[in-house]
């Protein structure tokens, strides 16, 4: 899997998917899939290809977003920063672009899970951009920086004590630079905050307009291309799965009827496609296949 920084554009703006690096989830099936019935998973696992006994893990790409839009250069998510030994890479496939830290005007944080907030500070504990705003959901700063109460997440122990830590140590020193927004709003000309919540409570998409064009960043809303076959069917990290579900199909529905190009975070890299309807759901086209 290439890892290597894509460039692409929507309408007049320059947009970069920059590589954080990868993370291999171990039990994928379990993690992506949890309340997929047993039999039809394997079914579903077998049409792409997974063998459902030895599916033993899905390796993910870690990226973030750059938006140039001419006035504004935006950054949407930080990366993992130190989670793994495979992901912290933000900050060098940035300055690989000629792209310095305070260049960014205007840092989008989707939610406040450690692989969209892990860069957000320096090894001193500053904030990686030091020129930036910050721009979360309110509902999520509220959550996390408050007692996250993660306890029905379908993960092991250490997980949660993972994301948990990576908030506590990931989102106060920001405090200073932050803006929340708490409705649907444009972030500066041509983004737009668009509310996706259930996979965390303020869980947000963002929308790229430039001319004719449009982009929907759509975070975590699937993650990976069997979500969107199988709508109902949630990860075990979706903490509101019935909400994360109802904000699926609606960020999708959109996305297919404006034929609009989508950003996954998490689906294969460049994690670029579009979205048609088929039966009750949707098919993934990646961008490659679509030249
Ligand atoms: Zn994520």
């Amino acid at each position: 899997m290439s890892t290597e920084n894509y460039h692409f554009k929507v309408g007049s703006f320059d947009c970069i998917v920059v590589s954080d690096g990868t993370f291999t989830y171990p039990h994928p099936a379990a993690v992506f899939f949890a309340n997929a019935p047993k039999e039809r998973l394997a079914e579903v696992l077998r049409k792409h290809n997974l063998d459902p006994e030895h599916w033993e893990e899905y390796v993910s790409p870690y990226t973030g977003l750059v938006i140039d839009t001419g006035q504004n250069r935006v950054l949407v998510d930080t990366g993992a920063g130190g989670m793994a030994p495979t992901t912290g890479k933000l900050m060098s496939s940035l300055q690989a672009e000629g792209i310095a830290p305070e260049d960014i005007g205007t840092v989008i944080l989707t939610h406040a899970h450690p692989d969209h907030i892990g860069g957000n500070i320096d090894s001193e504990g500053k904030p990686a951009f030091p020129k930036a705003r910050y721009v979360m959901w309110k509902d999520e700063w509220d959550f996390w920086t408050q007692e996250p109460d993660i306890s029905q997440l379908q993960v092991d122990e250490h997980i949660k004590e993972l994301i948990v830590t990576f908030a506590r140590s990931s989102l106060p020193p920001i405090r200073g630079q932050l803006k929340l927004v708490d409705q649907e709003t444009e972030i500066v000309p041509g983004v737009r905050a668009v509310a996706a919540h259930g996979h965390t409570p303020g869980h947000m998409a963002v929308v790229i307009s430039s001319g004719s064009e449009r982009l929907f960043c759509t975070a975590d809303v699937a993650l990976h291309p069997i979500h969107l076959e199988q709508r109902d069917w949630y990860a075990a990290v979706d903490l509101n799965p019935e909400q994360a579900l109802a904000s699926r199909r609606r960020i999708m529905d959109m996305a297919a009827a404006e034929k609009a190009l989508v950003y996954a975070s998490h689906f294969p890299f460049p994690s670029l496609g579009h979205v048609t309807q088929k039966g009750n759901a949707w098919q993934w086209h990646p961008i490659e296949t679509i030249g």
